[in-house]
């Protein structure tokens, strides 16, 4: 008899602290955003979907080497380097790298060893997909485009809500990019393209003897 006024007392009180919790939110500021009409509020040092500079790589690898789960895939047609004058990475073609985000964990490892500073974490948070396949992107694709990190499907769209035209905008402006191209997305859209075809590095002549 004891045990069953028992097991009335705590249940009735397991319910009487549920509905406190519940209480609390019903009465508390709302924290909803209406995606994506309102745009979300991310970190600063918030790590989204790449943005990379394939004008700037030299498919040296360390940053494949790097990831924890092997969710990077490069391939190259010959050696490439940076080229002084330019700026930019030259010599074989980039004929993939490509990124399998449902693997990544967005650890960032593969940052910090890449030696020309081409490869980012982005503030592209929203990405889906109808298959597997499409989880894997490939970027020398999105270089043709002259794009260097993937867009929503639903950011594709025409009318978009303002912050995210601005943001679709800065990104086909290469705003991120801070380099000797930064003032020149023209030139650096071309070197996009270049860096998927071979290119040739000019030999500087030695210095004739007197
Ligand atoms: S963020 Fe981490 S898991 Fe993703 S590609 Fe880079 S190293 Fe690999
Ligand atoms: S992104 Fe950087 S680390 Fe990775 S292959 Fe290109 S140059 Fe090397």
């Amino acid at each position: 008899m004891r045990d069953y006024f028992r097991n009335i007392y705590v249940t009735v009180k397991s319910i009487l602290i549920g509905m406190r919790i519940t209480l609390k939110y019903c009465f508390a500021k709302t924290v909803t955003v209406q995606y994506p009409d309102v745009a979300p509020v991310l970190q600063k040092r918030y790590r989204g979907f790449h943005y990379f500079e394939i004008e700037k790589c030299i498919a040296c690898d360390l940053c494949a080497k790097a990831c924890p789960v092997d969710c990077i895939y490069i391939e190259k047609s010959g050696p490439r380097k940076i080229d002084k004058e330019s700026g930019v990475a030259k010599g074989g073609a980039m004929t993939r790298y490509a990124i399998d985000y449902a693997k990544c964990m967005f650890c960032a490892l593969c940052v910090d060893p890449c030696p020309t500073e081409c490869i980012h974490m982005g503030n592209v948070h929203d990405l889906s997909g109808y298959t597997r396949e499409s989880t894997i992107v490939e970027f020398t694709d999105l270089a043709e485009e002259g794009l260097q990190t993937p867009q929503p499907l639903w950011m594709q769209k025409p009318n978009l809500p303002a912050w995210a035209a601005e943001r679709k905008q800065r990104w086909i402006d290469f705003a991120e990019s801070k380099d000797v191209l930064s003032e020149d997305p023209l030139r650096r859209r071309e070197e996009m393209r270049k860096a998927l075809a071979e290119q040739k590095v000019e030999k500087k002549k030695a210095p004739s003897k007197a």
